[in-house]
This record gives C-alpha cells, structure tokens and sequence, in this order.
C-alpha cells in the first residue's frame, strides 16, 4: 500500500475508499476498453465537503483524480489508467422537484432514467433521449454535453440545464446559471463545462428546466434504398415542426439484428404533436408522399426501439471500432454511399439521421486501421466532424492535430486549463497528452 493511500484510509475511512481490484475493474473503466484499468483507489464523496476534502487532499498530495459518473462514456474520459483516484459521484444522488419552477433539483451522481422517471411522475418530460441512460449519470450528461436520438427537436443536456454547481482544481465552488433567457452579462461561462469531460472541474448540482409532454405522439418507420428521402420528404418545413426523432440502421445492421433487409436503410421517425388535429393532418401529408411508410402501434414502435437501443451493445459485443461523426445534411448521400465502396460487409452504420450524426463501427480482424482512416479521410472531403456527441476523452486526442479547424479551439483549451488547473489535478489524460 502506498503512502498516499494509507493517509487516504486514515483520513476518509474505509467506507468512502475502496481498493480491491474487484472496484478497480469496475470504476476503473469507462465504456471504451483499450486503457487498462489501474487507479489508486476509489473515493465515494457523500457531501460537498467531501468532495472539497478531497480536492485539497489532491492538491496537498499532487495526486491526479479522475470525476467518475455512470461509467457509460466511449472515449476512455472516465478511465483511470496512471494510479489516478477515482472519485465516483454514485452517492451523491439525490433528487428534488420545484413544482414552482416546473425543475428538477439533481445531486450529479443522480441515474439518468431516474431523474427522467421522477419528473415524468410530474407530468413533465426531461428530453435527454441515450440508449445508455439506465446506467448514465445526469452529472456525466452534463460534463459530456450528451445529445441522443431526440436532439433534433430538443437539443442536447445543455439546453435543458438551469443553473450548476462546479468545484474547481482548488476546491472553490461556483454557482451558474442560465435562469433568464435575455442576459447580456458577458459571455456565457457555464458553457466552459458542458463538454469539459472531468478536466475543468467537478459539476456536483444541476438543475434542470423541464418540458410539457407531448400530449399526441405516433411512429413511423420508413424504408428505403435513398437516404435523401428523408431530407427530401421528411425533413420540410411542414412535417419537421412534428419530429422528434429520426433514427436509422443500414442493411448490415438490419442483417445483425435478424431482420430481413428489403432496403438499404431502415429509417423510425418519432412525431409528436399537442393536437390531435395537427397530428392527423401531418400524417396525411406524409401519406401523400410516394414513400415505403407504414404507421406502427404502440407496441410495434416499444419492439423497434428497443432493436435500437440494443444496436450499440450488440455491435459492441463484436468488438466494433465505434466513431462518431457528424456530417452535414447535403453530404449525407455521398459519405454513405463512399462508406459502403470502402468495405461492404464489415462497415455497420446507424444513427441519429435527422441530425446526420452516424455511428461508423468497423468489425474488421484485418483493416481496421485502414477503415478508420479511410473514413476519417471521407469525413474531411464532407467537411464533418470527427466527435458529433461522445468527445473527446483519452480516445480521440489525434483530432486535434487531425482536423485543422480544431487547432485553435485546442490552444485556447489549454490555456483555460493551464488557469483553472494549474497543478493538472483534474483527469490529466483528458484532452491532452
Ligand atoms: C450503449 C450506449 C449508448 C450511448 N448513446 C449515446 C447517445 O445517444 N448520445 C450521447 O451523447 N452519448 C451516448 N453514449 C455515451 C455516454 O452514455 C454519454 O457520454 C453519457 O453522457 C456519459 O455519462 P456517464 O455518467 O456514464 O459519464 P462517465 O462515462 O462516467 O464520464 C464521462 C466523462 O464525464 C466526466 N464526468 C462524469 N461525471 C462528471 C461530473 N459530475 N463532473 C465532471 N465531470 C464528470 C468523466 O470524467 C468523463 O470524462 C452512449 C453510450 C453507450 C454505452
């Protein structure tokens, strides 16, 4: 035992500090699986002033923590692979509901589905739509800026996010906040930690604005062999104002999950509406429209997205190379297409269609370098971008030497984090080497 972690046990007790390997293999990790789990330990905060004793610990000790939520992150964020101390928000999870304001109070280590069940027994809807949500903390939401399959009507967790509690490398705690929309007061600084991913500071309390549950809500699935069919079609003005998703898998995909692909690309679109009458006249619009569309019950559309929740996991069972990239809209045709002359039977794409964000995931033995590069190569020609929600983490740091127009958005971070980290104490191997 080191010596660092004999002040650890002394200082916080064995209840709040963990060391077995049996927590290290399970905090330890993210999602992604190429960084080899090995903390110091793991801490489990129950308060703030936990969370500050740890901090100064940390500082005293130059001991680099790494903020852990749900462990559901793809880039290796959450992964402490150097003797870093974990710190896993799990404890902190409490929930309150301000029927005044119509938000909902969260202590960060709060599981999505549970703040999302909690306000929907308030008859309000919390929109952050993940396949990963059961398992997701609502603090790694925020610190990933998470989006999901309903970003195209809702946005990502930060349009939803009122105000924050933030602990900082030096333990000073910040309270921000967006509860007015008109606010002229400077820059928007509780943007710096949506997305920050662990490296600026801890975000422990979130309040979050809620939305009215849309009282219409129909499915629909849509096949075709012409992606464009979906921004010819369903993307205009008059049926677009309803969506609320609109997901697609390709034939190989289809193929994964035992259907039997008729087209290229199995399209579920979600429409939602406050009345019944606007519904209806969305839906004969859509009818009228020379278009492999057919309107499923309830339960029909409960089965399909579930097949699309059971996607990634599925495709990671195989040992797919996930990438994450976005595309712009009236590139889409040529980039799915270019992907598929790549390699026809081991390159598996889905995704949220509506806002061209693809997940590429390669299975490939013997190309795989290949393949992500080829693809990256594609993206670049289709002016994309390389991380459309999952970011940055340990993963994909090559993006910013990669993609030229990242180059300047990496100096200006490093340079917030040379300020607001000086000592590095914040997951070090986040953004940068
Ligand atoms: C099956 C599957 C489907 C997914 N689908 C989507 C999707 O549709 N859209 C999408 O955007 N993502 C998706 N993801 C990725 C992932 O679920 C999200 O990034 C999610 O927001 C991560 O939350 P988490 O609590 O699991 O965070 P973690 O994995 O624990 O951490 C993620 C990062 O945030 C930091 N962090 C965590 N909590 C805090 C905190 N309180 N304060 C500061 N930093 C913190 C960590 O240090 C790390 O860098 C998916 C993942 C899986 C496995």
């Amino acid at each position: 035992m080191t010596k660092t972690l004999e002040v650890l046990i002394e200082e916080f007790g064995e209840q709040k500090v963990k060391y077995s390997e049996e927590y290290f293999e399970k905090y330890g990790t993210d999602w992604y699986k190429e960084i080899k789990p090995d903390p110091l330990a793991i801490f489990f905060p129950e308060s703030e002033i936990d969370l500050k004793k740890i901090v100064q610990f940390a500082n005293e000790a130059n001991q680099p923590l790494v903020i852990s939520g749900g462990r559901t992150g793809l880039c290796g964020g959450a992964t402490a692979g150097n003797k870093e101390l974990v710190v896993s928000l799990e404890r902190m999870n409490k929930i309150e509901w301000s029927e005044d304001k119509k938000q909902v109070f969260c202590e960060a280590g709060a599981i999505t589905d549970v703040v999302k069940d909690f306000v929907n027994s308030h008859d309000r809807l919390l929109p952050i739509s993940l396949a990963s949500s059961s398992s997701s903390s609502v603090g790694g939401n925020v610190a990933t800026n998470a989006a999901g399959s309903k970003f195209i009507r809702y946005g990502s967790t930060k349009d939803h996010v009122a105000k924050i509690k933030v602990m900082l490398a030096n333990g000073e705690v910040l309270t921000l906040q967006k509860e007015i929309q008109k606010d002229a007061t400077g820059p928007n600084l509780m943007e710096l930690f949506f997305g920050s991913e662990g490296s600026l500071g801890i975000i422990f309390e979130i309040v979050f604005n809620t939305c009215e549950k849309p009282k219409f809500l129909e499915t629909i699935v849509l096949t075709s062999d012409d992606i464009d069919a979906v921004k010819n079609h369903i993307l205009s003005p008059e049926i677009k104002k309803f969506i609320s998703s609109v997901e697609y898998w390709d034939r190989n995909c289809q193929t994964l999950l035992d259907d039997d692909p008729k087209k290229n690309y199995f399209i579920v679109i979600e429409l939602v509406s406050q009345q019944d009458q606007a519904m209806q006249i969305c839906l004969e619009n859509l009818a009228d429209k020379e278009l492999d569309l057919a309107l499923l019950t309830s339960k029909q559309a409960e089965e399909i997205w579930s097949k699309r929740e059971d996607l990634p996991v599925v495709l990671a069972s195989k040992g797919a190379y996930k990438m994450d990239v976005s595309v712009p809209l009236d590139k889409l045709k040529d980039f799915l297409e270019q992907l598929k002359k790549l390699e026809s039977t081991e390159i598996f794409s889905f995704g949220h269609l509506g806002d061209g964000n693809i997940h590429v995931n390669i299975v490939s033995s013997t190309k795989q370098s290949e393949l992500i590069e080829e693809t990256y190569k594609l993206l670049k020609q289709c002016g994309g971008s390389p991380s459309a929600e999952h970011g940055i983490g340990q993963r994909k740091k090559g993006i910013w030497t990669d993609f030229n127009e990242y180059q300047d958005k990496y100096k200006l971070l490093k340079t917030l984090k040379k300020s607001m980290d000086p000592k590095n104490i914040l997951s070090p191997k986040v953004f940068f080497e």
